[in-house]
């Protein structure tokens, strides 16, 4: 699995300037239009998380949407959608974060996690970590408990990690 990894992080895309200048953003659309490697990136996942007792997972708009759906497939659980600001339908609950170039909010839906089960959050990367404090803070409004997070990759001289406090997190590759 490890040797299918490297050929999927090389796959991995710097767009220098994007969407800001001073920003590398890793772009994983060659990855995603790689079957192979699409499919290392899933089957990662799910070997990682095999051991865990959880019941859905949750994944963050857009680029989380795309691995955390094959992923919930794959393990047979329930998906939750973690959106942006006003694209919910249903009843809300919202928080407010820092991005590593901007300022963003997301919402759930408020009946979307039954009290007491436990979630796995899924997002493409780990930045400065702001999205995903979010998110594990829409978790435990809702009732429920965060059984890790995991992302395809992650920046670590950008920290996240510290921000997340006794979460476990996992990520496949690391820059
Ligand atoms: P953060 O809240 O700083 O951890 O940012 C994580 C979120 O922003 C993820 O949903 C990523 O998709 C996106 N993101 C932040 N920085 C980058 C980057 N350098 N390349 C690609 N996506 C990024």
């Amino acid at each position: 699995m490890e040797e299918k990894l490297d050929k999927v992080r090389f796959l991995v895309r710097d767009v220098r300037d994007y969407p800001k200048k001073g920003i590398v953003f890793k772009d994983i659309t060659p990855v995603l239009k790689d079957p192979e490697a699409f499919s290392s990136v899933i089957e990662s996942m799910a070997a990682k998380l095999s051991e865990m007792e959880f019941e859905y997972i949750a994944s963050i708009e857009a680029r989380g949407f795309i691995i955390g759906s094959a992923l919930a497939y794959k393990m047979g659980k329930g998906f939750i959608p973690l959106r942006k600001k006003g694209k919910l339908p249903y009843n809300t609950i919202s928080r407010e974060y820092a991005l590593e170039y901007g300022n963003a909010a997301i919402e759930m839906h408020a009946d979307a996690v039954s009290k007491g089960s436990r979630v796995v959050t899924v997002d493409d990367l780990l930045a400065t970590g702001g999205t995903s404090k979010a998110a594990t803070e829409l978790v435990a409004e809702a009732g429920g408990e965060v059984a890790c997070l995991i992302y395809f990759i992650e920046l670590e001289f950008l920290k996240g990690r510290e921000k997340l406090g006794g979460n476990k997190v996992i990520s496949l590759i690391k820059y």
